[in-house]
């Protein structure tokens, strides 16, 4: 499924809608370039599942927990990991083989870690269509 916004509102939107139909155990992987609009749509996404806390990038803590919705987030920003083994430290595993939802940011620099079945949402732009302009390709198990 490709989505094309020109505004963080619409990514946000986006993010929102997926958040709504989000399901227990899911693992959602955020790939594209720093200020692409990664932690918008996990904004969005957080309020689709009725999280009413702020949601900010967890880049100093690699993994911020939010209780407050209709499932557990679990939100990553694994950006600054310099070794894989700093994912174990943290009980990665615990969190992706959970019952909550896994929102990881920057995904691809610990690919060899992540289970099969995700969904991959990935975000670019294309200067060409506008600063603004973002598009938003989400593939679920390999299915566009
Ligand atoms: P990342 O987490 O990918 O580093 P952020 O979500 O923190 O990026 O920042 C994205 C920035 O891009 C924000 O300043 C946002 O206002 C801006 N922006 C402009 N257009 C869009 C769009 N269509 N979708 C998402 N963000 C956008
Ligand atoms: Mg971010």
């Amino acid at each position: 499924m490709v989505y094309e916004t020109n505004s963080p509102e619409e990514t946000y939107e986006i993010g929102k809608k997926m958040g709504e139909v989000a399901k227990s155990g899911e693992v959602i992987t955020l790939s594209g370039d720093l200020g692409v609009g990664k932690t918008v749509f996990a904004q969005g996404f957080a309020a689709g599942l009725g999280i009413n806390e702020p949601i900010n990038s967890p880049t100093f803590t690699i993994i911020q927990e939010y209780d407050t919705g209709r499932i557990t987030l679990y939100h990553f920003d694994v950006y600054r990991i310099a070794d894989i083994e700093e994912m174990y430290e943290i009980g990665f595993e615990e969190y992706i083989y959970g019952d909550g939802v896994c929102l990881i940011e920057w995904a691809n620099l610990i690919s060899e870690l992540l289970p099969e079945n995700i969904i991959s949402v990935d975000i670019s732009k294309a200067l060409d269509k506008g600063f603004d302009y973002r598009k938003i390709t989400v593939i679920n198990n390999g299915l566009r």
